[in-house]
Formats: structure tokens, C-alpha cells, sequence
């Protein structure tokens, strides 16, 4: 029997037990990167986190049980704006950046379609992108024309905010409070200043799709619609989990909810809705301005992207995480320390019960990391298992050994020259050319370890 799983939901503001709708076909959705340049770390957080609880919930109810949607965005006013500066279509730019965002990721130990979908059935693991999807955004918005939760007005088509009475449940705005609070706004063409915009007309040079409504101008869809579109394409009008960061809420995820459930008429849109904390670096917010802005590519060049990982996953998802140097120093010991305990140990077949029931606890990774590290003290194929659940020590510490001399570009043959070399002058006792040979070695990057058994091994730095 498997613990419950128990998850915080924004919607409630409650850790309540998860339900799905349907066990046998668990779904979730979370919101992915805007591909007009490389992403940044912070982006890596949702995508580590929710990777994490779509193996959880893989490991609950059955590989074949659970669809995980992450969606790409593809189209909005940055990467217009880049692909015009660059003289290429969207479709190039967001092309070549998706392909380096998947590349860094596959990196950080993220289960990737290749990783998941088998050759036949319904997939697991789905990315959807914006543009793909213009069809559906049309019958979503022309849908809520039609329930009378949208109207057209100068090109634009646009809720209709104050016809949701309920609008503001997730993010905990009054909608009255909203309305008073709300700037007068600039757009003559919206009857409410909170209205938002389902769909655009194109200015000269931007790209356009044929319009909704009967409009004649061609336009563009608004950032909010292609969520609700892309989610009920893969997963349908209404589905379990729903996930992104903090700051999403709102207008985003609110906007969702209602363009959802008013062209439905469901009484919700997703059941539970998480979202991860911030992330800032060294005590300070990221940004380009203060110089702090750092990308998952340039983390990746310093640092393995398992190391990386375990630094994100040691803070629980809903607190802010500062990223810091020292913490990833930390992390790597734990890992040096856990590769060092799990040997050649193969995992057992079942996922240790402590880590398994912190990870119920609404993702509680520090508590699961620190049940790795007690099994690292007492039980290597034990905490193999655990950390595999995890998506951690995916090797053997002989493979990961290799992997390392592999990357650091030591040659190897040369390595076992300068220690055969040292052994000879060891055993005739010529001690200035056994220190020599160590110097040499060490100016390869290679430390050596003289063990009690009388072997000898050594590692390459880093
Ligand atoms: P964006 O590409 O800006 O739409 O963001 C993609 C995802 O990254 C969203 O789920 C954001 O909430 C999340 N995100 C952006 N910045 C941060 C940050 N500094 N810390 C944590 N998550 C972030
Ligand atoms: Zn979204």
C-alpha cells in the first residue's frame, strides 16, 4: 500500500490528499519557458520540481498512468521582437532556443519525451507549443463569445471579467477590490479596466494567423488563451494539477481558470494548483542590471548538472531558494559522499519507504535528501533506490569515475605511465623521482590515493 499523497493547493491555501479524477489516467500540467532566449536559472526551478513530481506520480499510479504537459511558448512580444532584430521567422528563433533549453535540461536529469513515451499508446510526456495551436485558441475564444463572457471591440477580443462573478478564487483578489484598485486604463475599447485580451490584431511586421469572429484583420492570440487551449487539447477541460511559479498566479493562472471554466461551464479548471517559490542569487533578486543574471548554460559549464539538481531539490519548492556558491559546494560533497556509499550497489526493486513518504508530504525534498543521507550510513542498493526515485545517482561511482576522466580530457594512458613510473621508484626507494612523478600527476589534475590494501587509485579534480 502506497502513503497518500498530500499536496498544497494554492486554490484552498490547504495541504490537502490528492485525489485524481481518474487513477488510471492521472494528468498534469505545468507552464513552460518562453523560448526568446537562453533561460535562466530560476527557470530550471519548475522544470526540476515538477520533473520530480512526475516521477512520484509515475512511481504511485503506474508509468502508463500519468500525462505530463509542459508547454512551450512560442509567440509573444520579446520573441517578435528578436526574431524582426535577428531578420528570421519566430519559428527559426524559438527552434534553435528550444533546442538548447532541451539540451541544458536533459542535463539537470529531467525525463524528456524520448525518455518516457513508448512506441505505442497515448503519450506521457508532452511539449506543446503555442503556435500549434491557434485552432483550438479559436474555438476557446469563440466559445466564450457565445456563452457571453467575451466581445469583440476594435480588432481585439476580449473577456469580459466582471461576467465571472467567481474571478480572483486562486489568486484571493476580490473582484470588487480589483475594480476600485484597478489604474484607469488607457485601451478605449475595453468595457471593464480588467478585461484582458484573448486575441490582437498584428501590427506591420509582427506575425498573424486568420482572426476569430469574423474579424478581417489577421492577429495574434493573447499570452493567457494558449494555456487553456494547449491543456485542453492533451489533457481536457478539466484535470488534476496544475503548475508554475509563484509569480503566475496572477494574472496568468486566473486568467486561465476563467477563459476555461466559463467556455466550459466546469466548476474548475485544474484541482490542485502548485506553484514553486522565487529564486534569487547570492541574497539578491536576478537581473540583468545588477549583473547577477545567471543562465542554466553558464551553471552547466561550471558545474555537473546533478550537482545542480540536488542544490535546487534541497530547499522545499515553496520557499525561496537563494542560489549561492557555497550551497553548490555542498552539494557536491553530499553527492561525493553518496556515490562513495552506493558503490557498485545495485537499487533494490523498491523505493525506500522514507523517502517515498517525504516525497507524499508535499514534496518534502529536504526531509528526502535527508533520508538519503541516512541510508548512505546504512544501505547501499537502499539508497541507490531512493535516489533513483529521485532522479540521482544514475550511475555506478566506477562509471561516474569514468565519466569524469572521460570529461576532463586526462590522458588516461599517460596517467597509468606516470604511476607505474612512481610504483618502480617507490619500491627502489628513490623517493626524488616517486615526488617528482607526484608533481607531474598533479599537474594533470590527477591526485593520487595510496590505499591500506596497497592499491592505488586516483581521481581527476572536479
Ligand atoms: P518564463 O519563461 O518567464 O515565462 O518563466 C518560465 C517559468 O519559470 C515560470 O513557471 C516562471 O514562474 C518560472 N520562473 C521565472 N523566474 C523564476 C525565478 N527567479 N525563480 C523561480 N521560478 C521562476
Ligand atoms: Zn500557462
Amino acid at each position: 500500500m502506497h502513503p497518500m499523497l498530500r499536496l498544497y493547493n494554492t486554490l484552498t491555501r490547504e495541504k490537502a490528499t490528492f485525489t485524481p479524477i481518474d487513477p488510471t489516467h492521472v494528468r498534469m500540467y505545468a507552464c513552460g519557458p518562453t523560448v526568446y532566449d537562453a533561460a535562466h536559472i530560476g527557470n530550471a526551478r519548475p522544470i526540476i520540481v515538477f520533473d520530480l513530481l512526475f516521477r512520484l506520480l509515475r512511481h504511485l499510479y503506474g508509468e502508463a498512468h500519468v500525462t505530463y504537459a509542459r508547454n512551450v511558448t512560442d509567440v509573444d512580444d520579446k520573441i517578435n521582437a528578436r526574431a524582426r532584430e535577428r531578420g528570421i521567422t519566430i519559428r527559426a528563433l524559438t527552434d534553435g532556443t528550444l533546442a538548447q533549453f532541451h539540451a541544458d535540461i536533459r542535463r539537470l536529469g529531467v525525463l524528456m519525451a524520448e525518455d518516457v513515451n513508448g512506441a505505442g499508446g497515448r503519450p506521457r510526456f508532452i511539449e506543446p507549443r503555442a503556435t500549434d495551436h491557434i485552432d483550438e485558441m479559436h474555438r476557446l475564444i469563440e466559445g466564450l463569445v457565445a456563452a457571453g463572457h467575451a466581445y469583440v471591440a476594435e480588432g481585439h477580443v476580449l473577456f469580459d471579467v466582471p461576467s465571472m462573478p467567481e474571478y480572483g478564487a486562486l489568486s484571493k483578489r476580490p473582484l470588487d477590490e480589483m475594480e476600485a484598485g484597478a489604474r484607469v486604463e488607457v485601451a478605449p475599447y475595453k468595457r471593464s479596466p480588467l478585461d484582458f485580451v484573448l486575441w490582437k490584431p498584428s501590427k506591420a511586421g509582427e506575425p498573424s494567423w486568420p482572426s476569430p469572429c469574423g474579424l478581417s484583420e489577421p492577429g495574434r492570440p493573447g499570452w493567457h488563451i494558449e494555456c487553456s487551449a494547449m491543456s485542453w487539447k492533451h489533457l481536457g477541460e478539466t484535470f488534476d494539477i496544475h503548475a508554475g511559479g509563484i509569480d503566475l498566479i496572477f494574472p496568468h493562472h486566473e486568467n486561465e481558470v476563467a477563459q476555461s471554466r466559463c467556455c466550459f461551464g466546469t466548476s474548475v479548471m485544474a484541482h490542485v494548483w502548485l506553484h514553486n517559490g522565487f529564486l534569487q542569487v547570492e541574497g539578491e533578486k536576478m537581473s540583468k542590471s545588477l549583473g547577477n543574471f545567471i543562465t542554466i548554460g553558464q551553471v552547466l559549464a561550471d558545474w555537473p548538472g546533478e550537482i545542480v539538481r540536488l542544490n535546487m531539490l534541497k530547499t522545499h519548492y515553496r520557499q525561496p531558494i537563494d542560489w549561492t556558491l557555497r550551497g553548490l559546494e555542498e552539494s557536491g560533497r553530499m553527492l561525493d559522499r553518496w556515490y562513495e556509499a552506493a558503490g557498485e550497489a545495485a537499487p533494490d526493486a523498491e523505493a525506500p519507504v522514507g523517502v517515498v513518504e517525504a516525497l507524499c508530504d508535499d514534496l518534502n525534498t529536504p526531509a528526502a535528501i535527508g533520508e538519503l543521507h541516512r541510508l548512505a550510513g546504512t544501505s547501499a542498493p537502499a539508497l541507490k533506490a531512493g535516489a533513483g526515485l529521485m532522479g540521482f545517482l544514475g550511475q555506478t561511482r566506477t562509471q561516474r569515475e569514468a565519466a569524469r576522466v572521460d570529461a576532463s580530457g586526462v590522458d588516461v594512458a599517460r596517467v597509468e605511465a606516470l604511476l607505474a613510473e612512481r610504483k618502480a621508484a617507490r619500491a627502489a626507494k628513490d623517493w626524488p623521482t616517486s615526488d617528482r612523478v607526484r608533481a607531474d600527476l598533479a599537474a594533470l589534475g590527477v591526485s593520487v590515493k595510496d590505499n591500506k590494501d596497497g592499491t592505488t587509485t586516483w581521481t581527476v579534480a572536479g
